[in-house]
């Protein structure tokens, strides 16, 4: 059997990480099992559904590399077919016309609060009209709606993530499939739709959870073949409430704007309710499409943690190859004029060995753009606090050792193991660790307390640059000590 699946986003707004990560399980269910990812865009709130929430959504979907099959449906167009299937279970007999107006439902639900009543208010009001009165009312256009009538018995599914599901339901009032508009309920649409469109499987958030009994219900009296469900856990901000924008950025958008990788999302999303069963935690797209099960999935709600998201962030960009991330970086380095395309496209593969050494200390995109610059301007700035903790606490001492290896580095052959002994050598002349020769050139070479190990940089610099650099330090300290 071939699995079908859907992804039905409504699109009141941006896609946010609970949505996206529904989208990325029903995705790597279909990509582990060769199945089909079915994308519907459930548009039938015509107030709140925009053309560009669609498109927005959709092109998030891209940018985690989430693609489907078929697609995108539009629920609206559906619209006769749910009206259809409204009437067929009226004339069935499983569906009744109300024509209870929201005050009167409004007052008997008091009355059911207080106890003098039972529940199924609409249905006994529906009961207590004669004989063909109610088609009679609807002739003349009295306006209604259309509810299920909810069987007795109860309610049973095996839930993929939350087990054997039972609801009575005697707990699950009429519902309205069909409003007095015309206008079909999100229980009616969905059902037909997936019915429709052959989902074999249903993989949504579990805050659907008390609509599915209802659905299932509908499936029944349709004469439907009832999917497969699966209620993916609710995530939690680390405070334990439902994640909302007090926890910081919800919408995937946010995250794409701010320079996170596609990948490092996709992991990150994946965690949250899931996990391979081992300490397994960095995985790329191919391998979390041949770990994923959703059996794994965990019942229980899982919580947004962004440290771990930034982290992950760290882990991808060491997966990542120059070339991965190289259009986009080059971009922005346009942008921000650092380079000139043209100028660059000269130096490409000292560029491609740039980004190789910066990408393990970046977090986001524009991270690696900051730690460039040393490499693309001609001036840097000397970071004050760095001039303090490197440069000032003997300012002396360090002049001196600046201008010894200064005049070595000239004579050198431009080649890491030459000018990495040369260095190596002075300080076991002076007898100090590396680190103290090193930090003061690295503040030199750079402007920063940090950066790539200095070798690295010393050879992307070049001979010429570093020794020009080394000397607006003497310059520096020497007038410092003036
Ligand atoms: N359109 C619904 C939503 O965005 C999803 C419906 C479903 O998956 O059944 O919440």
């Amino acid at each position: 059997m071939v699995r079908r699946v859907r992804f039905a986003p409504s699109p009141t707004g941006n896609l946010h990480i609970g949505s996206a990560r529904t989208a990325l399980f029903n995705w790597l269910f279909t990509r582990r099992h060769d199945g089909v990812l079915v994308l519907r865009i459930e548009d039938t709130d015509r107030d709140r559904s925009k053309v560009e929430h669609v498109e927005s959504i959709m092109h998030m979907l891209r940018w985690l590399n989430i693609d489907w099959d078929e697609g995108p449906y539009y629920q609206s167009e559906g619209i006769d077919r749910h009206r259809k299937n409204a009437l067929d279970l009226l004339s069935a007999g499983k569906a009744y016309r109300d024509f209870t107006t929201p005050e009167e439902l409004a007052q008997e639900r008091e009355a059911v609060k207080t106890g003098k009543v039972g529940h199924h208010i609409s249905r006994r009001r529906a009961e207590s009209l004669a004989h063909g009165e109610a088609e009679e009312m609807a002739e003349n256009g009295i306006p209604h709606a259309i509810r299920f009538y909810v069987p007795e018995g109860k309610t049973v599914w095996e839930d993929i993530v939350h087990g054997e599901m039972i609801f009575q339901n005697e707990d699950i009032d009429d519902l309205v499939i069909l409003r007095g508009d015309g206008s079909p309920t999100y229980n009616l649409a969905v059902t037909s739709d997936d019915a429709h469109q052959n989902i074999s499987h249903v993989i949504r958030g579990d805050d659907h959870l008390s609509n599915t009994p209802k659905q299932i219900l509908i499936y029944q009296a349709m004469g439907w073949e009832i999917p497969i469900f699966g209620h993916v856990p609710m995530i939690l901000g680390s405070d334990g409430k439902r994640l909302s924008k007090r926890h910081g950025a919800t919408a995937v958008r946010e995250y794409e704007e701010q320079g996170i990788l596609p990948d490092a999302m996709t992991n990150f999303l994946a965690l949250l309710g899931w996990s391979p069963g081992d300490d397994k935690e960095v995985m790329t797209a191919d391998e979390l499409v041949d770990l994923f099960s959703i059996e794994r999935v965990l019942k229980k709600s899982s919580i947004f943690d962004s440290k771990k998201l930034d982290w992950l962030s760290g882990q991808h960009f060491n997966i990542a190859t120059a070339q991965d991330l190289e259009s986009e970086l080059t971009a922005m380095l346009v942008a921000a004029e650092l380079v000139n395309l043209k100028d660059l496209q000269k130096r490409w593969d000292w560029y491609l060995s740039l980004i190789d050494i910066l990408k393990t200390r970046a977090r986001r995109i524009p991270d690696l753009v900051d730690l460039a610059r040393p490499f693309l301007l001609d001036d840097i700035d000397f970071d004050p606090e760095a001039v303090r903790k490197h440069w000032l606490k003997d300012p002396k001492k360090v002049l001196d050792s600046i201008k010894i290896l200064r005049l070595r580095l000239e004579g050198l052959t431009w080649e890491i193991d030459v000018f990495e002994k040369c260095i190596r050598d002075y300080a076991k002349e002076i007898s100090v660790g590396l680190g103290q020769v090193v930090q003061p050139i690295r503040v030199a070479v750079t402007g920063r307390q940090s950066s790539p190990g200095i070798f690295d940089v010393f050879y992307l610099l070049g001979k010429e640059r570093v020794l020009v650099r080394l000397d607006r330090a003497i310059e520096f300290l020497g007038e410092l000590i003036e």
